[in-house]
């Protein structure tokens, strides 16, 4: 039986995306050298079991998941809601928030954590809704216990996603639970720029950074330039999730914010599973992208993560919230380069979130996903689910797929013509061949 977590010190004969096959040496949390596979020692005195063989195995920065929500993750199959847009979700969800408990949430979030450990996120930023009524602090309560429940194996922070209707003091009440940064979606308020400034009002009281949910629609308000005018110079950590309407916007208006978003320094999280789903639903031909501005973002400079978002909720019934996922949606819908859609969810995510540079970069912490395949374009396509995942230079999970796939029966007798063979020919004797 697999102990884990495990301290690793030796990683041999790891593949690095440029194809060049490596051995890495782990100090505690960091990466201590990168040497050409077979020259990599592992320190004396360190256990037979602290070595790692990543033969065949594609060594990456481990995804960091900058855009969940963990209280309403798995919820599809218990509410059974309408498929539809972002309003009918939100009436459904909300009409099912009113029931659940906190050991409710605290189940459904403790899975899809495990979940997405096992694919290789080792952090996750995850909202929980301030709810309405008497009792406004229960998906909090969930996820703050999960947290800690799991810390060591995977880094969790919270964010506050305040509705218009919610109190201040209901926000703050989150808060002081240990949550860790203000949000909210202003764009769904009846005044916008109000709900706005009010959470950045609140986040600065507190001391707080901000993740708000920013313009998930293709044609309703427009509150990016706005965010940005006010947190420029800003030191806590700012992040616009969504933008999905200055995807949609001219592209002169579009310009002029995205320079705004650079200078501000804005990080930006497309999410591209649960806007693809959420939004278009009134045009059923050339039904628009629900996607922002990905390629101009990029070609500006701006931060640019993307994150999973919704998985099998009301928001979003489908998914996996794997960043390989979401790596290949960024490819087919928003064309990105593969290489650009993996830095999305990868090193790029880590930056939005403020996160402590990763890698197999000497120095970097040990923050690794280890998946089977031979080059990153095949990993993004087949998302296998052979995966070594490494958090602070410890195992913390490893999944290993045995496949049988079996032979094409043998004719019982051979053709009369050499023609007739069959152009398939058996490549062993063995009636079943297993690939791993
Ligand atoms: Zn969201």
């Amino acid at each position: 039986m697999t102990r884990l977590p495990r301290p690793i010190s030796l990683l041999r004969d790891a593949t690095l995306p440029d194809g060049t096959v490596v051995d890495v040496v782990l100090a505690g949390e960091l990466v201590e050298a990168v040497v050409p596979a077979g020259t990599g020692r592992a320190p004396e005195g360190a256990a037979a079991d602290a070595t790692l063989d990543l033969a065949g195995h594609l060594l990456l920065t481990a995804p960091a998941e900058p855009h969940a929500h963990l209280d309403k993750a798995l919820s599809w199959d218990a509410i059974r809601p309408p498929m539809g847009d972002l309003e009918l979700a939100i009436s459904s969800w909300r009409a099912y928030a009113a029931t659940m408990t906190v050991d409710d949430v605290a189940d459904r979030a403790r899975r899809q954590l495990l979940a997405m450990l096992a694919q290789g996120t080792t952090s996750v930023r995850t909202h929980v809704d301030v709810l309405l009524g008497d009792a406004p602090t229960r998906g909090a309560e969930a996820l703050v216990r999960v947290r800690d429940e799991l810390r060591g194996l995977v880094d969790v922070e919270i964010v506050a996603l305040a509705s218009q209707d919610s109190p201040d003091a209901d926000v703050e009440a989150v808060l002081d639970l240990g949550v860790d940064l203000v949000g909210g979606a202003p764009h769904l308020s009846r005044d916008p720029h109000r709900d706005l400034h009010r959470l950045l009002d609140l986040a600065e009281r507190r001391g707080v950074g901000v993740d708000l949910h920013t313009d998930e629609s293709l044609d309703g308000p427009d509150t990016l330039l706005e965010l940005a005018a006010r947190v420029a110079g800003w030191t806590t950590n700012v992040t616009a999730g969504h933008c999905v309407r200055l995807g949609s916007m001219p592209a002169d208006r579009r310009d002029e914010v995205v320079a705004a978003v650079v200078a501000s320094r804005i990080g930006v999280v497309a999410n591209p599973i649960t806007n693809l789903y959420l939004q278009g639903w009134e045009a059923p031909v050339a039904t628009p992208r629900g996607l922002t501005a990905v390629r101009e973002l990029l070609t500006a400079g701006a931060r640019l993560a993307a994150g999973a978002d919704n998985v099998r909720d009301p928001f979003n019934p489908l998914g996996r919230s794997d960043a390989l996922e979401t790596a290949m949606l960024l490819v087919t819908a928003g064309h990105l380069t593969i290489d650009e859609a993996w830095h999305a969810v990868s090193d790029g995510a880590r930056e939005v979130m403020g996160l402590p540079r990763a890698g197999v970069v000497p120095g970097a912490r040990a923050e690794l996903l280890a998946v089977r395949a031979s080059s990153l374009a095949e990993a993004v396509a087949s998302a296998p689910a052979d995966r070594v995942v490494l958090h602070g230079g410890r195992l913390v999970a490893r999944s290993v797929v045995t496949r049988e796939t079996a032979e094409p029966p043998r004719p019982h007798a051979a053709p009369r013509h050499a023609a007739e063979r069959p152009a398939l020919a058996p490549s062993t004797d063995r009636t079943l061949t297993e690939t791993r």
